[in-house]
């Protein structure tokens, strides 16, 4: 037997008996007479002792011997430690050594592995493997592992079964590109890998498996952004027989639990807002909503004075930021600056102050009285004390400016705690979006979605302003979660096609199988995927998902552990019958 007890088991009431552990050092403390040895494994630390009294000559050599993360077996008896160490589970005892075996030897690793490390992010991304041994980066493991645990408890309590869906595909499209994978037997021929399984599902539901779910992985080639990762988990699910309220309900259901298993925390409720709303009350289709700070709409009120940027404006809209009155004139410059950085792109910002007294202080004090001034501060709903902040120019660009100050701001002023939580639907999506560079609509959620009940005639005339019977869970300013009810005839999947600028030919090439499926008494149904990476690592109460993450890819999209993607034998492109531009 390797070991007896973990390193994190013993306490006091171990004293006198006969253990063996195994683990690995993580630091000696050698006083020539006296040797300790942290000794480390997923459980805990137990400190080792040696002492010239006790332990032999050759045992005392041994130990000297021992370097940093070796990894050892030790036998010994368990004794009361003088120096008690309050701050780990073990701390009232020792294991004095009568053997030691060492099991491996190990070089010095290139960074401590302590909780605070000395080792930079690229290091220890190099050397995952020994990251893992820290705690921080275990703990996430674990946590990681507990959340989906609650998942597949509560999903499969609720009837639902895991069903496990293929990753050599034909391409599903949820607006990305796809990782292609070339076939040898099929030469010329690809897999795709998945988006995410969402025609499978969908082909389950006709299947008769009328509750259905995977955490499964997803790939996406997307451009890079930070904290996005090409290939990321969902939790995906489906329900036959039902509306959209039912989805709702039991995802309700699903995020209740876990915020109470996990978080030891109940929420209230979960409301619902429409896209519409979001867009003109926050400015994003994931608003975080544990504060206020939401967005007056100021285009009758500004209009009517000489003010050329705000007449020009097609939309003119403003926050209060509780307590900005006080700002200095530094500070509100350097807020002024931070919305114009490219990143944001506002080209300005209108201020206006109110004072403690009713009156109102203003950067366009030339242009409006208190009068106005008054009457805007209402629309945003200003308290004395506030700082009014305004922008304006085209609505869409202008919203997303306002918004990212909004949370610029709510970070700023401590509004956003880690541990409040607020869930929030955001429901009747539009079913197209506009690309302006192209000028084709594409679908915003996928092109399985159906239209709003009743809004299919829309289609032909006012493609625009189809709303969709789509819905994303938001959390904290996060979507945590997106779905749909989908279409499940085979006419309407066919129009849908056309107006995303499929031809007959295309859409029967992509997806005849669907359609041919829908042909066979298809159900109606709907459901949703969950981003597990994002959800974990928001009930962490952490910013980056690849800290919840066992193997991530950096913000290059690469492995630098494996060193990946990576060029492959010329046998091996010939086998696949692949010619590289580079290759004579
Ligand atoms: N397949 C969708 C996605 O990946 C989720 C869904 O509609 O259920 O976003």
């Amino acid at each position: 037997m390797y070991r007896t007890h973990s390193c994190g088991a013993l306490r006091a009431s171990h004293i006198n008996t006969e253990v063996t552990l195994a683990g690995w050092v993580q630091k000696s403390r050698d006083k020539g007479f006296m040797i300790w040895v942290d000794l480390r494994d997923r459980y805990g630390i137990t400190q080792l002792i040696f002492d010239e009294e006790r332990t032999s000559v050759d045992l005392m050599e041994k130990a000297k011997s021992l370097g940093r993360e070796f990894v050892i077996q030790v036998h010994g008896v368990v004794i009361e430690r003088e120096s008690k160490n309050e701050n780990i589970k073990t701390g009232a005892v020792e294991v004095l050594v009568t053997e030691l075996i060492i099991l491996n030897d190990s070089k010095t690793p290139p960074f401590t592995i302590e909780d605070d490390t000395d080792g930079g992010e690229d290091l220890r991304m190099k050397y995952r493997y020994l990251d893992i041994r820290r705690n921080p980066v275990k703990e996430n493991l674990l946590f990681r592992h507990q959340v989906s645990m609650e998942i597949r408890k509560y999903l499969s309590n609720e009837g639902f079964i895991d069903v496990e869906t293929p990753y050599l595909i034909k391409s599903t499209p949820e607006g990305a590109r796809d990782f292609v994978v070339p076939s040898r037997m099929n030469q010329g021929q690809f897999y795709a890998l998945p988006q995410s399984p969402q025609t499978f599902k969908q082909l389950l539901m006709i299947g008769g498996i009328d509750k259905y779910f995977q955490i499964v992985k997803c790939f996406r080639d997307e451009d890079l952004r930070a904290d996005r990762q090409p290939e990321f988990t969902q939790i995906d699910c489906e329900m036959a027989f039902v509306e959209q309220e039912d989805v709702l309900h039991t995802f309700e259901g699903l995020t209740r639990h876990l915020l109470k298993e996990i978080k030891g925390v109940e929420v209230d409720s979960f409301p619902r807002i429409t896209y519409d709303e979001a867009m003109r009350l926050y400015g994003n289709d994931k608003p975080d909503i544990r504060f206020g700070m939401t967005f007056g709409e100021l285009n009758d009120v500004t209009k009517h004075k000489d003010f050329k940027v705000f007449n020009s404006a097609e939309l003119v809209v403003g926050i209060a930021i509780p307590g900005g009155a006080s700002f200095t004139r530094k500070e509100i410059d350097k807020l002024v600056d931070w919305v114009r950085r490219p990143q944001v792109g506002a080209l300005g910002m209108v201020y206006v102050k109110c004072h403690e007294d009713g009156s109102y202080k203003s950067s366009v004090d030339k242009f409006y009285d208190q009068v106005d001034l008054e009457r805007w501060a209402k629309k945003i709903g200003a308290n004395a004390g506030d700082l009014i902040c305004i922008l304006s120019g085209e609505t869409n660009k202008v919203r997303a400016q306002l918004s990212a100050l909004r949370m610029e701001m709510a970070e700023r002023l401590g509004f956003r705690k880690a541990d409040e939580f607020a869930p929030l639907w955001v429901v009747d999506f539009p079913l197209l979006e506009l690309d302006e560079e192209t000028g084709n609509y594409h679908a915003m959620h996928h092109p399985f979605t159906s239209p709003k009940p009743g809004q299919l005639e829309l289609l032909n005339s006012r493609p625009g302003e189809v709303k969709a019977n789509a819905y994303d869970l938001v959390l904290n300013g996060n979507e945590i979660g997106g779905g749909s009810i989908r279409i499940h005839n085979k006419q309407i999947q066919a129009m849908m096609l056309k107006h995303l600028g499929f031809s007959d030919e295309e859409a029967k090439e992509q997806f005849g199988f669907l359609m041919d499926a829908f042909e066979f008494g298809a159900p109606p149904h709907g459901g949703i995927a969950f981003g597990l990476d994002r959800l974990v690592s928001i009930l962490g109460g952490q910013e980056t998902i690849r800290d919840f993450i066992a193997f991530p890819k950096n913000n290059s999209g690469r492995d630098v552990m494996i060193d990946s993607p990576a060029t492959i034998a010329n046998d091996q492109l010939k086998e696949l019958n692949i010619k590289l531009d580079t290759q004579e």
